[in-house]
């Protein structure tokens, strides 16, 4: 069945918008052009709207196997949806873990069986994400595993990484890294600063981060692997990131929503939907991300969408759990705060929420062409309203971002010609 999306717009090369049509035939994009005359084809309207490719976010916890009250495959796949996504990355840090072919399968077969988009589980790097012990990364290869990590925790052995690392090497995989030095973690449930003075809260000190980032570039060298650390929060961090990059080590990062649009001065209260790991930073550390960003250190954006349900939640700072949610914000909040105001062109949000993640791991997704799966997000950038955490599809509502305003928002979803989400509809 042949379908044709007329009437929208996409972005070029030198980021001007060019109306067009594109046809989907058996899950893959057939033609991309102006007046396409297709008259057997379906044809679905996409009333003036920007088309893009499907957002791709490598950093998501979906929570299944083992936290299903939080979050499942099916309830985090159509948020993503809502959200604009395609393609999501779910993190291993489940239970059980998927550290062996037999657990990551049964993750695979619920991924075909409920996933509303496409689904890459990771496979940890170590066995039930304890550190002490490698996990069999070629098997895991094999059922399809995306990349290793153990996030959630840091890998506190030098000796652990470097060996995940040369095997991960050794058959062209990446390791993906949570850094995090548990012997300067000091019990901190906010950023170290000011604020938590202020608040007597107890603080996570920013070489917490960086000191790991700055001993794993080195490992990485080492092995000759490629290495991607996850959330950057820290100026130190990206510092060490852009000299080994300047040095020719194979390092990637990626940056959340959350840390470009918010630092440590949001926290004005003991509220846990400003709790996550790594915390909002200083300013200057904020500054350093989004500099970072634009000058190619940071390789592009992933949400850490984090579910965890609101009476969890209410703990307080020091009790709750780390994380918020990002799928259903990610592009309303970046285009109003960093497209609207002339900080980033919409290119360049619209590529870091694709091409870029999708480039960085070798993925055949995140792009616009014939051939390609049709993958395709319709965004109006004129929609005016107020983030609605009671609108979320997600089961989990826990963000500091609740009632902000926003300009721009995804409509529709088209996972592989189908579609997976459109506004309006349920
Ligand atoms: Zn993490």
């Amino acid at each position: 069945m042949k379908k044709i999306l007329t009437n929208v717009k996409r972005i070029l090369d030198n980021g001007s918008l060019q109306p067009c049509e594109i046809v989907m035939e058996d899950g893959k994009i057939k033609a991309i052009g102006m007046e396409l005359e297709v008259p057997e084809a379906e044809k679905i309207d996409g009333k003036g709207n920007l088309v893009t490719p499907g957002f791709v976010d490598v950093h998501v916890h979906l929570r299944e196997p083992g936290g299903e009250t939080k979050e499942t495959i099916a309830t985090g796949t159509l948020a993503a949806a809502r959200g604009g996504y395609t393609t999501v990355c779910a993190m291993p840090n489940t239970q059980p873990t998927p550290d062996s072919a037999e657990v990551l399968q049964s993750i695979q077969n619920r991924i075909e069986e409920t996933a509303a988009i496409r689904v890459l589980p990771y496979a940890s790097i170590t066995k039930r994400l304890i550190g002490d012990q490698l996990t069999d990364m070629k098997e895991l290869k094999q059922k399809g595993a995306f990349a290793y990590t153990d996030d959630g925790v840091g890998v506190q052995s030098a000796d652990m990484m470097l060996q995940a690392m040369t095997q991960a090497a050794a058959i062209d995989m990446p390791i993906v890294a949570h850094c995090e030095e548990n012997t300067l973690i000091h019990n901190g449930v906010m950023h170290e600063g000011e604020v938590s003075q202020q608040l007597g809260l107890p603080g996570i000190p920013s070489i917490c981060e960086s000191v790991q980032i700055a001993r794993d570039v080195l490992l990485a060298e080492a092995a000759g692997c490629h290495y991607h650390v996850c959330h950057v929060s820290t100026k130190e961090s990206v510092r060490v990131i852009r000299d080994a990059k300047k040095a020719g080590i194979r390092v990637t990062a990626e940056v959340t929503p959350h840390h470009l649009l918010m630092n440590e001065t949001a926290i004005t209260k003991n509220d846990a939907n400003f709790k996550m790991n790594p915390p909002l930073r200083a300013i200057e550390d904020q500054e350093a991300l989004i500099e970072g960003l634009l000058d190619g250190t940071i390789d592009f954006i992933a949400t850490d969408h984090a579910p965890h349900t609101s009476e969890e939640k209410a703990n307080g700072m020091e009790e709750a759990p780390f994380g918020i949610v990002g799928f259903e914000t990610a592009f309303s909040l970046l285009h109003t705060h960093f497209v609207k105001k002339g900080i980033f062109t919409l290119k360049q949000l619209v590529d870091w929420m694709t091409v870029k993640p999708a480039d960085t791991f070798g993925l055949p997704y995140g792009r616009m062409e014939i051939g390609t799966s049709a993958d395709l997000t319709l965004l109006d950038l004129k929609t005016n309203e107020n983030i609605d955490t009671s609108t979320f599809v997600s089961k989990g509502k826990n963000t500091p971002f609740d009632k902000w305003e926003v300009t721009g928002k995804p409509i529709m979803t088209i996972y592989q010609g189908q579609i997976a989400y459109e506004e309006g509809t349920k």
